[in-house]
């Protein structure tokens, strides 16, 4: 790297988990694009930046939703280009939203992208937890086009009933703690990035278990970062600078 490149970092963040009830994280996810601003050159969102998402026209009807919108779009037009992944949660965002917020939308489930020179591939993660078998399931019906058409056809208030009654049946808690989500199976893992052509460097969110792994694939070595959720009202972020993993 010349020395006079500018200072600038890559900043990857997800699991916020966004929704009305919880304006303390929404007040950090202001505070982390004000702050950090100036100096990034990239903002990657890996999925869960709301805690749920019923289709795009929830831009009508929910304040949150154009009040993040209209923050990415300011945060793109001004500071750095965003690039969206969604997750369980938000795997209805669309290009409507896209186009609303200025952001790329990605919806391939791992993506492989270069830093500065240096390949990272980042992902939400929920592919990777194969062990869950009721959750895989669920999520190839819902990934499915046909789905997706068919779901979105009804009207928003009978999509909210549909997906709190889905929720109740799953029992799955409004906020998850890790130990309410299954982890990645590390074969699950291992294929992933051997399929990637064994990119160095890894990152992906999800799990809400915040850490790093170290994996020795023939020969290679992967350092696959977790992103933490935001559910105890702090932002976290991982961000690359000078070819340094840090996070925050
Ligand atoms: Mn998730």
């Amino acid at each position: 790297m010349p020395d006079n490149f500018p200072m600038s970092r890559t900043l990857f963040i997800s699991d916020l988990h966004l929704s009305a009830e919880r304006p303390d994280i929404t007040r950090a996810f202001h505070a982390l694009l004000e702050s950090q601003g100036a100096r990034c050159d990239a903002l990657y969102i890996l999925g869960d930046l709301f805690d749920y998402w019923l289709g795009d026209d929830q831009l009508d009807s929910d304040p949150l939703a154009r009040e993040v919108a209209a923050a990415l779009a300011a945060f793109a037009r001004d500071c750095a280009p965003v690039t969206l992944l969604p997750g369980n949660r938000d795997f209805l965002l669309g290009e409507r939203f896209a186009s609303e917020a200025g952001v790329r939308l990605v919806t391939q489930d791992a993506l492989r992208i270069d830093v500065h020179g240096q390949p990272v591939l980042i992902a939400h993660g929920d592919a990777l937890c194969t062990d869950d078998v009721a959750y895989q399931q669920f999520r190839r019906q819902v990934r499915a086009p046909e789905w997706r058409t068919q779901f979105l056809a009804a009207p928003l208030d009978v999509r909210m009933q549909q997906a709190q009654e889905a929720r109740r049946q799953s029992g799955e808690h409004k906020y998850q703690s890790a130990a309410d989500i299954m982890d990645v199976n590390r074969e699950a893992v291992a294929e992933l990035l051997r399929d990637q052509s064994f990119p160095p460097l890894f990152i992906h969110g999800h799990t809400h278990r915040r850490a790093h792994h170290t994996h020795h694939l023939e020969g290679h070595i992967c350092h696959r970062w977790v992103l933490a959720s935001w559910d105890d009202g702090h932002a976290h972020a991982i961000f690359l600078e000078d070819g340094e993993v840090h996070s925050l």
